[in-house]
């Protein structure tokens, strides 16, 4: 980790105006996507950072647009060559977060989104301890299971690894700075928003 913190100042130290970091995390079919796209739209100003995955890309999904989709032999030569900021193996695939883009998306004073799942946040707490964390929560788990069958992406054994991670996660809400129940879901988004106008600058990248 001293390793990581080293080279993120080294990357970004010729700039002083950094922008924020900000890490969502919340089980899988909570709604983080949905609530993504939308502050998206409505915050131009941020930059969502676009994770490489091994999983196969769901319909619609565009390679470069939602993930970058490549295959375990390619990840784990990206690891190697130490290019991700975190990654995690999740739901037996692999998710990790470029360095270099959001460095200097952060050196460049834009504020960057990660939404990541749980190691992956706890991984950027380490190696950024001004990094700020929001935690999304479903209203019950039972609307949490609805919310991934309605999605209707996902195969069976699918939903029930994601199922079983969720209960892990949602026991780690309070690890984070912030926790936000999407049950409605202009309220949550309202909420993030607010979040986001009083989180710090990043002072570690
Ligand atoms: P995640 O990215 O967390 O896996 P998604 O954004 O794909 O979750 O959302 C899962 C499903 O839940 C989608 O069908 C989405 O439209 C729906 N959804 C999201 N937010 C809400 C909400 N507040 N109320 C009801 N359904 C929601
Ligand atoms: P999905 O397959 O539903 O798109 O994503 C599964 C989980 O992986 C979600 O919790 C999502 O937030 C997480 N995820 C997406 N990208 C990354 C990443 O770059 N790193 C980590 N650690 N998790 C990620």
């Amino acid at each position: 980790m001293q390793v990581l913190s080293s080279q993120n100042r080294a990357a970004t130290k010729q700039n002083h105006t950094q922008g924020k970091l900000i890490v969502l995390t919340g089980p899988s079919g909570v709604g983080k996507g949905t609530l993504m796209r939308t502050l998206l739209q409505r915050h131009p100003e941020l930059y969502y950072s676009v994770s490489a995955t091994t999983r196969q890309p769901r319909p619609g999904e565009v390679d470069g647009k939602h993930y970058h989709f490549i295959d375990r032999n390619k990840f784990e030569q990206l690891v190697a060559r130490g290019e991700f900021l975190e990654w995690a193996e999740f739901a037996g695939n692999y998710y990790g977060t470029p360095r270099q883009a959001v460095l200097n998306q952060i050196n460049s004073g834009k504020s960057v989104v990660l939404e990541i799942e749980l190691s992956g946040a706890r991984q950027i707490r380490k190696s950024f301890p001004s990094a700020k964390s929001i935690f999304i929560l479903p209203p019950s788990l039972a609307e949490l299971e609805k919310r991934i069958r309605g999605r209707g992406q996902d195969p069976e054994d699918a939903i029930a690894r994601r199922l079983h991670r969720a209960n892990e996660e949602i026991q780690a809400a309070n690890e984070f700075d912030i926790q936000i129940i999407n049950d409605d879901f202009e309220t949550a988004l309202n909420s993030i928003e607010t979040a986001l106008d009083n989180f710090d600058t990043c002072q570690d990248s």
